[in-house]
Formats: C-alpha cells, structure tokens, sequence
C-alpha cells in the first residue's frame, strides 16, 4: 500500500498560489509516499500543468453525481479527470452541512468519480455532539455504509475519517480514539468488500499540522493524512509529506 498525504485548499488560492506547488515539488521530487493537492475547480487544470512529470496528483474537491447535463454550478467527474485530475474528495463535512448532501448523494458521487476514472475520497466523522453521546462508532458506521459505492476497491477508494469537531479547530483526537475508530473502519470495510479492504488506505483529517502528523501516523491502520489548512503552505504539508514517507 502506498501511503497518501491528501490537501484539501478547500476556497483559498489562486493563480499566485502555484508557487506552493512548485516549491513543494522542488522540495519533494520523489517522496516515498503519495503527494496529492485538491485545489479550488478553478486552479486544477493549471495545477494539474504544472506538476506534469512530477510526484504530486491533483484532486476535485466535489462532483456531481451525473455526467453532463442542466446543473448550473456543479462539475462532473469526467470533467475533473478531463482537467488533469486523478482524485476527487466527496462527502466532505462542510459540503454536507454547507450543502445537505445525505449518504446516498455522497455514494453517488463517489460512484460517478470511479465510473470516470478517478479515484474517491469518501469523508465521514461525528460531530462533537455525536462523541459526547458515546455514538461516535455507530455514526460513522452508518457512514460508511450509506456512502460506499458499489464495486469499490483498494484502487478506487479512500476512506478518511474526518471527526467534524477536529476540522479547523486545532483540537484532535486522542492516540487512542484514532486507532479505535480506524481498527473498526478497517473490520467493517472487511464486511462491506471483503479481502480488498486491506489495500484501502484510511486517511485520518482534523488539525493534522507539521508538529502532531509524525505521532499520528504511528497509529496502526493511519494510511495517510487529509489536511485542509496545513496543506496551503509547501513547507507546512512537506513537512507532513516527510513524516508519512519516513
Ligand atoms: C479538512 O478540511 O479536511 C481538514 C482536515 O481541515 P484542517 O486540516 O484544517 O483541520
């Protein structure tokens, strides 16, 4: 399994923004894990320019679960891949506050992303209020469920496992509570699709910065990070690059 650093821009950057890019290529010409920036729609054909040849892939942040057609605002999945994209994330937590996306659009979504020929990073997590009822496990379980496309495999799916309480806010999980929730991930995947939910890499998200991804990633069954507001700067999300390659 290759492991995955994953930055999510969410609405920051443009144009100017691809120094970053080009100075965290510079700085991590062939790392020993997977580079992957996701970028506002805006700037992912540029992006995807400007690390031809290199070892970062650039991701969507949303799609829409159809092809083509009357949805004034929304990309497709075959127009993310046709940008130059090879990933894209869905289910994120703010589009599922910000948007009402439900379990079943998100399946959709990450459905549409693999029948194009991307890769999906499918987001789930509790809310603080879910946590402190002791529901944390039982939330995230129905997640996954209702959100796993058909025929997902090692090669088409990400999980990442973005507590909602931890996105922005600098606070995180416990060592303990990760590698609980990520073990239970890890057995139910093994339910849902069998043999291949060994090779699907789970990412953890929620305030991983340079100075706590080294310890995080310790945690068995942490395949990688999806890192929202270190990942703007190429020195912060290199930083996290090396301790996941290291
Ligand atoms: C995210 O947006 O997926 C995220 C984890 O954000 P942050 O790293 O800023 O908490």
């Amino acid at each position: 399994m290759r492991k995955l650093a994953a930055g999510n821009w969410k609405m920051n950057g443009g144009r100017a923004a691809l120094d970053e890019v080009a100075a965290l290529c510079a700085a991590h010409p062939a790392p020993e894990c997977e580079m992957l920036l996701c970028p506002p729609a805006t700037l992912i054909a540029q992006m995807a320019w400007a690390a031809r040849g290199k070892a970062l892939k650039i991701g969507g942040q949303d799609c829409h679960p159809a092809v083509s057609g009357a949805h004034t605002g929304d990309i497709s999945a075959p127009m993310l891949k046709d940008a130059g994209a090879a990933y894209v994330i869905v289910g994120h937590s703010e589009r599922r506050t910000d948007h009402g996306e439900t379990d079943a659009l998100v399946r959709a979504k990450a459905g549409a992303a693999i029948a194009a020929g991307l890769i999906a990073i499918v987001c789930i997590g509790e809310t603080e209020a879910e946590r402190d009822a002791g529901a944390t496990l039982a939330v995230i379980g129905a997640q996954l469920d209702g959100s796993l496309p058909e025929g997902a495999t090692a090669a088409t799916l990400v999980l990442a496992y973005e507590p909602v309480w931890a996105i922005g806010t600098g606070r995180t999980p416990t060592i303990a509570e990760i590698a609980e929730v990520h073990g239970f991930l890890r057995a139910r995947l093994t339910e849902r699709i069998g043999a291949e939910a060994a090779g699907v890499r789970l990412l953890y998200g929620g305030s991983v910065k340079p100075s706590n991804a080294a310890e995080i990633f310790a945690v068995s069954d942490v395949d990688g990070a999806l890192v929202g507001g270190a990942s703007l700067k190429a020195v912060d999300f290199g930083a996290i690059v090396a301790a996941l390659a290291a």
